[in-house]
This record gives C-alpha cells, structure tokens and sequence, in this order.
C-alpha cells in the first residue's frame, strides 16, 4: 500500500478558542513524516481539539495547518490525507463488517466489487477476515476495534489520527491491541497522531511525546528523555516515575562550578549536577529523581559514604504496594512531602519495611535532576501514579 505523499504535521502558530476558553494557545508543532507521536496531558489540555483540528473535523481559530508541505488549513476533512478513529469506534450497527469497513469507498463512489474486495484485505490485516459477514454487536470490544482500525486505514491515509483508541479496552487487549498498532506503524510507514492521558501507553508507542497543559505544549522529546529528563515538576509528575524535590541553593563547589548542595525547608542537604547551567547561593531549584534509583538504607549504609548512596531522605513508612516485578513504598516526609520508592521485589522482601517505620531512603547524587521549567501543577498531582 504505496503513500502517496508526506505526512508530515505542522501546526504554526494555531489558537483554538471556544466562547471564552483558549483549548489550544499559539501551538508551534511539527509531527514528522512517519513518526508515531503520542499527545499527553490531563483531561481538557486540549489533546482532542488538536487532533480534530489536524482532521479537519475543527478549524483554528487563528494559525495555519500544513501537512506534506500543503496548507490544508480550510479544506474539509476528505481533502487532507487523513483518518481518524474515534474511542468508541461510532461503527454503524447495522452494516456487516465488511460493509462498515468499505463505508468510506463507497463515500467516495469506488463499485462495489472493487470496495469489497478491498475492505476484505483491510480486515486480513487485522486477523478479521473471517467475521466479515457479521453484525457489530456479534463482535467483541477488541474486535470492534480492530475493524475501526481497519475502516480508518481503508482510505490509505497519509496520516492516522488515534483518540484514545485503547481507553475502552480491558487491561489484557489494551496490551495486545498496543502491540499491533506498533506492528501496523512497522508495515504501513505513514504517520500516526495518538492522543491519550495513559502515560505508559505514551511511552510504550510514541517515538515523540507532546506533553500539553491548559492548551500548552510543556515538553516534546523522545519518551527515554521526557521520562528521564523531565523539564518541569509538572512534566515530571505528570509522567510518573520520578520524585520532585524543592529547595534552594546552599552553596556552589568551589572546585567544580557545576556542582552543588541543596538546602531543603527541613535542612536536608542533597548535591546535584547542573551541567552548563549556573546558580548563586539562597536561589530557589527543584530537583528529581526517579523512583527506581533510590534504596531503603540499613543503618551501616545511611551512615557510610561507600555505598555511594549519598544523597538522602528520611521519613515514615506511609503505604507499601506489592506490584509484582516492584514494590512500592511511600514515605511521609516531615507530614509534608510524599517521597516514593520502587525497590525490585526481591531487594524488598529480603529486607522487608513496614507501615510505620521511620527509614533512610538513599541515592547517588549523580541521578539528581535539576528542574529547569516553572509549572507545577495540580492536574499532573492528581494524574500521577
Ligand atoms: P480529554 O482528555 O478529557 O478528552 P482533551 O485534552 O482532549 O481532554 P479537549 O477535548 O481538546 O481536551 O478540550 C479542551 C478544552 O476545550 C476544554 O476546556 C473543553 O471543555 C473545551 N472544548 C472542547 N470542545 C469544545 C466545544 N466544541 N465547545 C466548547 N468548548 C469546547
């Protein structure tokens, strides 16, 4: 299935107002050629009103949309190029799969013979040639999505836009259908614009991550750096995974200027790198660091610098969650803050805490991240895990 042009995404400039709400604010976007870009952020940042703007299903209010180079910004939806495959599949309940799939062909005045046969290869591709004669309801939700799939790809789009088109599915085919939406990417070559608030599912699929906030883009990256080089705490709480420290500047090394010590409000000291950036003494930072890196203490270890695990935090055993692979330990630090650990399984049952126990959690200062961006958010507090 040869692509005709480019997919690539631009969006320049785009404000999307509606009665007084600014759902997107002045977006600068590109989405490259082929690319599998996941949208993230909390419910209303403006995710969907993004991808229905790019599908033509919405039109900016001010800003320009290009795709493959082409201004498609006032051309309807069957002009640009693009499908989109809704979450709740809108498959038509009385028409045969077959029927559903070849839908949009027939839109398009393609004989029937010719659309059949098509809508049948459509559903090979997604193992579902053999239910082609049957009614929606006879399939099951997994299913239903897979001849959505199979409908939005029919066209031949030179782009494919995803909302939240695995939020319906039970954990077991949400896996599944995850995986074959990689292999269809593999096969097909063209791009893929997926919006979602799941941010493993993000980190999982995309090889770009657009993490928005209040119709803002808070962080683009590929999903190793967004996850581990988080700009903001916001980003950083958002995508889970990481622990966000506050504090100011104690002092800078005198014999290494990218080195400093960090105060925090209880008088704990942490040291951190900070790379070519520079800071002064009693200025304000955030730091993080992510939850896997950090260890419960014995006595010996908090007290001895050869472990290495020499930035430190102590505080009360607030919640213990067995994960399977990880267990994860939340201390009370000072009745303030929440400091998470995912020690590995077998490291914790060796050597179990309980609800209760005042412990010493450690890390080495060299998987401190300084935070540069300012938000910190509410909505990412309530969105993290
Ligand atoms: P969710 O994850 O809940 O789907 P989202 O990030 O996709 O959220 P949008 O659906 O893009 O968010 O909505 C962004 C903002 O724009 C919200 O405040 C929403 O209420 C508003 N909005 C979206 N569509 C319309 C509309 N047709 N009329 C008025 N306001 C709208």
């Amino acid at each position: 299935m040869p692509k005709a042009k480019s997919g690539k995404v631009e969006l320049l400039n785009v404000i999307k107002q509606f009665d007084g709400i600014k759902a997107v604010d002045n977006l600068n976007l590109t989405i490259e050629d082929g690319s599998y870009c996941c949208l993230v952020g909390p419910s209303g940042c403006g995710k969907t009103t993004i991808l229905r703007m790019i599908a033509g299903h919405e039109f900016p209010t001010t800003g320009r949309i290009m795709i493959g180079g082409e201004d498609v910004t006032g051309l309807a939806p069957v002009e640009r190029g693009t499908a989109m495959m809704f979450q709740n599949y809108a498959l038509f309940p009385h028409l045969k799969i077959l029927d559903n799939v070849a839908f949009h062909l027939k839109m398009r005045g393609v004989a029937k013979a010719a659309r059949q046969k098509r809508a049948g290869e459509m559903l090979e591709r997604v193992q579902l040639g053999h239910l082609a004669s049957r009614l929606p309801a006879e399939l099951s939700g997994g299913q239903q999505q897979r001849v959505a799939l199979a409908r939005s790809l029919i066209t031949n789009p030179r782009v494919l836009l995803l909302d939240e088109p695995l939020s319906a599915l039970d954990e077991f085919l949400r896996l599944q259908m995850r995986g074959e939406l990689k292999q269809l990417r593999k096969s097909l070559d063209i791009t893929f614009v997926h919006v979602t608030h799941t941010q493993p599912e993000a980190l999982a699929l995309a090889d770009r991550i657009v993490v928005m906030d209040h119709g803002l883009i808070e962080q683009v990256g590929r999903p190793e750096d967004i996850f581990n080089f988080p700009k903001s705490p916001y980003v950083a709480k958002f995508m889970g995974g990481q622990n966000v420290l506050y504090g100011s500047v104690d002092a800078v090394d005198p014999g290494d200027q990218n080195r400093i010590t960090v105060v925090q409000e209880s008088g704990n000291k942490l040291s951190a790198g900070v790379g070519e950036n520079r800071f002064k003494r009693g200025d304000p930072i955030k730091l993080s660091v992510r939850r896997d890196k950090v260890h419960i203490l014995t006595d010996g270890q908090a007290e001895s610098a050869e472990c290495g695990f020499t930035n430190q935090i102590t505080g009360q055993v607030a919640g213990i969650e067995y994960q399977g692979s990880y267990v994860k330990i939340t201390l009370d630090c000072n009745g303030k803050e929440q400091f998470v650990i995912n020690a590995p399984d077998a490291v914790f049952f060796k050597r179990p805490v309980d609800l209760g126990d005042h412990v010493a959690a450690g890390w080495p200062p060299d998987e401190t991240i300084v935070l540069h961006g300012d938000k910190d958010s509410s909505s990412a507090d309530m969105a993290a895990g």
